[in-house]
């Protein structure tokens, strides 16, 4: 059977990724993702109701035309998890092919509501949910699989298309967590034993390759939180934390510690409350019944005052904004424009950490420089991160014994530690170690 694996978007930065796969006359679309950066660094984009070809053109989402030289057809859409660099193209690119979008069910949930804000096309695709665990005939002689991993999101899986030439290991976004705080290990069983089954390749996300050890569990992030937060039982003025929206283990620890120095947490934001809300109806989180949840502008400032009324001493808000973004709740709350008044020596906690890159270093400096400038002292990098490092690659290509390789999630600079590592393992570049750029075809067997 003829294998053929389309390298589209994903393959010189960290963002947009998408990924085809064709064993034979089907074909599998592994992510659609965008390059939230590219968006960002144009004042009041809004990509709602933008067109494919101009988002294609700002290098925002993948560019899918090398997939009309992919002789088959497409079979399933499978994102790997709801990160928008994962799912945020789907809703200005899934109608293009006739294939339902297949994935866990926090991840189907993200992608119906991203569908549902889109205002140029209407993707009308079949959505299918399929649990870790699960597997799916993919047209006559193919299989598709999810192993359950551990990433900074619920319900992340890795997808394998099982064919009758080995496994395609579709390995995006996940650290080795055995301890997380929500949801199940990773599943290292289950890789070795697909690895004894045979993998004909291994698609790698090479993100923290270039980081020495292995990445910690979620529960040292939580240990951490945990340290800092009961470090300020005493503390008799304000404290504000902020995280990743879709961290929704990290939001149950703030929420958690912030009972426990006797504050009641509350989520502001319009994205803290459509994770957390989303999580918490479809059960994967079980947050105190009085945890109040407000998206609106309205809402939000309404709760603002009355934390100021009823003494901010009793409260925790957890917020938007760990990036700085400029329209997040925090930086709103730096440039004092919410009814929350930060006073000398207040607490911002950053349970995140900056991602690398000029727009958002920039933005986080600033709002970091605003909030500094009412008197907030700031606790950073109260966080791990949600990718493999060095030790981690190695213990998946020690599992996996892949046949071919392909350095995924990065740039040209940050596959090559990964290419120093896979070499170890005896795979060679330019015959077994591909590395490659968007919108390049490989095929593995012909
Ligand atoms: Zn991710």
């Amino acid at each position: 059977m003829e294998i053929e694996i389309a390298t589209i978007g994903g393959y010189e930065e960290v963002g947009r990724q998408m990924t085809a796969v064709r064993a034979g006359d089907d074909v599998v679309v592994f992510d659609m993702g965008l390059n939230l950066s590219k968006v960002l660094i144009h004042d009041n984009v809004e990509t709602e109701r933008m067109h494919s070809l101009d988002l294609i053109d700002m290098g925002a989402i993948p560019d899918d035309r090398v997939m009309s030289e992919l002789e088959g057809d497409v079979k399933a859409i499978v994102p790997t998890h709801g990160h928008l660099d994962h799912i945020g193209a789907i809703s200005k690119l899934a109608h293009r092919y006739d294939a339902p979008i297949v994935a866990t069910p926090f991840t189907i949930e993200l992608v119906k509501q991203q569908i549902k804000s889109e205002e140029k096309f209407g993707v009308q695709n079949d959505l299918v949910k399929m649990e870790a665990g699960g597997t799916m005939a993919i047209g006559d002689e193919n299989e598709l699989e999810f192993v359950n991993v551990t990433h900074s999101i619920i319900d992340a899986i890795n997808p394998v298309l099982h064919t009758p030439e080995g496994a395609i290991v579709y390995g995006l976004d996940k650290r080795m967590d055995h301890d997380p705080v929500l949801g199940d290990p990773i599943d290292m069983e289950r890789f070795r034993e697909i690895g004894r089954e045979g993998v004909l390749c291994y698609i790698e996300d090479c993100t923290n390759a270039g980081k020495k050890g292995r990445t910690p569990s979620e529960s040292v992030a939580r240990r951490h939180l945990k340290d800092a937060m009961h470090s300020m039982e005493d503390y008799d003025g304000g404290i504000v934390a902020t995280t990743f929206s879709s961290h929704i283990a990290r939001v149950k620890s703030l929420v958690e510690f912030a009972d426990d120095i006797g504050r009641q947490p509350v989520l502001l934001g319009r994205s803290m409350e459509k994770y957390s809300g989303t999580a918490e109806r479809l059960d994967f989180v079980d947050f105190p019944d009085d945890l109040g949840m407000y998206g609106h502008r309205k809402s939000v400032d309404r709760t603002f005052k009355r934390i100021m009324n009823e003494g901010k001493e009793n409260f925790l808000p957890i917020v938007t904004g760990h990036q700085g973004e400029p329209r997040a709740m925090l930086t709103r709350m730096g440039r004092g424009e919410t009814p929350y008044e930060l006073e000398e020596g207040d607490k911002v906690i950053f349970s995140a950490r900056v991602i690398p890159e000029p727009t958002n270093e920039g933005q986080r400096y600033q709002s970091e420089k605003l909030l500094r400038m009412q008197g907030a002292r700031i606790y950073d990098e109260i966080h791990v991160s949600g990718h493999l490092r060095e030790e981690g690659h190695y213990e998946m290509l020690d599992a996996l014994q892949p046949e071919n390789v392909i350095p995924a999630h990065q740039d040209m600079k940050g596959f090559a530690p990964y290419v120093d590592l896979a070499e170890q393992f005896g795979l060679e570049v330019g015959e077994t170690l591909h590395v490659t750029r968007n919108g390049k075809l490989i095929q593995l067997v012909e």
